[in-house]
């Protein structure tokens, strides 16, 4: 997670604590009371904070184009939506175990009676059908069962809809002050009826697949011509794809997310997509003509932090398409911002996609340099090699997508020429 805040951070922050300085007349000091006491406390603390946390998770996860910059971009707001969902578990188990502990100095048995009371205590058992929903959503996700498949894993997730509703009954049954628990559950339960119902029928753009280009085996480019209003996006945003051709072998319907290769000019959305599963191997026969549906855009990869110095873009593999779209902007502006070097990382010339385009630009464009490194020629990019081709590295805006190897080899080559992290903007596929 980077560290600098974002206006979004401060507005979950402050959603987070106001159910809690709401309730705190309720709820007293426990000041100088002995264990129990602040035992008791402490376990409706947790339980306030937990179930507002489950339902931020939630409202986080609405993926309404836009909204993701507030908080730094989509790959960001997952990672927010992952912890905050990770430490609404934790809060919940706290909250329960310090209410039994709290009846302890009582007796065993008034313990376990205020975990499980009897059955007409309605409101305690909804609490614990809301946790039986959280474990069973929430376990795979924190790969207590190693890395899930990704479309069973979102169909599970769907779990979570029953445990927000159960634990917002739980929450009302029990809290004294009811407007601001309603306020978050229609934050969180409507994110989850947008995402899943409204969205896919309002919120998607249809294109049609106008040509599929190859770019090397196991890669192409998908060129989309709008049906009505084609999407506005910036170089290095992505998109969700839906695909709907009937012949596909996998992945009708799915949505997978995509960075656009294009220009913000072009008539067309163009995608470069690579083998890398079921879905993205079938696409690479997707038929001319069909229809594709398209969400977004979402991201802010060329989000400017230090507008005065020249950039350094490093894309590795696949991770060359939001430089694609960099460099294709640049040519449709007609001039880089400043000095831009992109130096791309392959294994071998065969695998380095788009390279004859975007050397014919670095020809044409002044101030846009492209510099090729072949890893089975070459070894791991070295510092020498950047400051070989590029001199002044250490002091650009710099820029970096490829996968997590590579991004995380950067980071340690880049710390240890003194780069701040401030300073480098990075992107892997992968949301999980
Ligand atoms: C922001 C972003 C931009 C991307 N841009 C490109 C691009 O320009 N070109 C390209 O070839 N690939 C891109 N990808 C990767 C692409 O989304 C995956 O390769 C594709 O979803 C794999 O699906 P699959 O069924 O073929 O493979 P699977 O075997 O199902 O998945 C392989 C891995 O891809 C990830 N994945 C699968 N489905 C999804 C999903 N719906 N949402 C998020 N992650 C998923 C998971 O980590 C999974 O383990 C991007 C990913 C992200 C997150």
């Amino acid at each position: 997670m980077r560290r600098d805040l974002k206006p979004g951070d401060i507005a979950l922050v402050v959603a987070l604590l106001l159910p809690l300085l709401v309730a705190l007349p309720r709820l007293g000091w426990p000041g100088g009371a002995g264990a129990g006491v602040w035992l008791g406390w402490i376990g409706r603390t947790t339980g306030i904070l937990g179930l507002a946390m489950m339902l931020l998770a939630a409202a986080v996860s609405i993926r309404l184009p836009g909204t993701d910059r507030w908080f730094g971009g989509l790959a960001r707001l997952w990672r927010l939506h992952h912890w905050l969902g990770f430490l609404a578990f934790i809060l919940v188990m706290a909250h329960a175990l310090a209410l039994g502990l709290a009846a302890v100095p009582a007796s065993l048995d008034a313990a376990v009676a205020t975990l499980f009371p009897p059955l007409s205590h309605g409101a305690v058992w909804l609490g614990w059908l809301a946790w039986a929903a959280l474990v069973v959503f929430l376990a795979p996700t924190f790969d207590f069962f190693g890395q899930p498949h990704y479309q069973r894993w979102k169909r599970l997730h769907l779990v979570s809809a029953v445990a927000l509703l159960l634990g917002l009954w739980h929450g009302l049954l029990l809290a004294g002050e009811t407007a601001l628990w309603w306020l978050l559950g229609i934050a969180g339960l409507g994110a989850i009826v947008w995402r899943k119902l409204v969205s896919p029928r309002v919120a998607r753009y249809p294109y049609r697949v106008e040509a599929v280009e190859t770019l090397a085996r196991g890669v192409v480019e998908l060129v989309l011509r709008p049906e009505g209003r084609a999407l506005a996006h910036e170089a290095g945003q992505f998109v969700y794809l839906s695909p709907l051709d009937e012949t596909l072998t996998a992945g009708r319907g799915e949505e997978h997310p995509y960075t656009i290769a294009s220009g913000p000019d072009d008539d067309f959305l163009r995608i470069g997509i690579k083998d890398l599963g079921d879905a993205s191997h079938a696409l690479q026969a997707v038929t001319p003509g069909s229809r594709v549906l398209i969400e977004g855009p979402y991201g802010e990869f060329y989000g400017r932090r230090f507008p005065e110095r020249d950039q350094l873009w490093i894309g590795g593999g696949i991770g060359i398409t939001p430089f694609v779209s960099g460099a294709r902007d640049i040519v449709e502006r007609g001039q880089a911002e400043g000095r831009v070097h992109l130096f791309y990382l392959a294994n071998r010339p065969d695998r380095a996609y788009y390279r004859d385009e975007l050397d014919e630009i670095a020809e044409r464009v002044e101030g846009f340099t492209f510099t090729q490194h072949y890893s089975r020629d070459q070894g791991r990019l070295t510092e020498a090699f950047l400051r070989e081709h590029c001199p002044d590295f250490t002091e650009r805006e710099i820029y970096v997508c490829g996968p997590p190897a590579m991004n995380a080899h950067l980071r340690r080559l880049l710390a240890d020429q003194g780069v701040p992290r401030a300073r480098i903007h990075s992107e892997v596929f992968d949301f999980l």
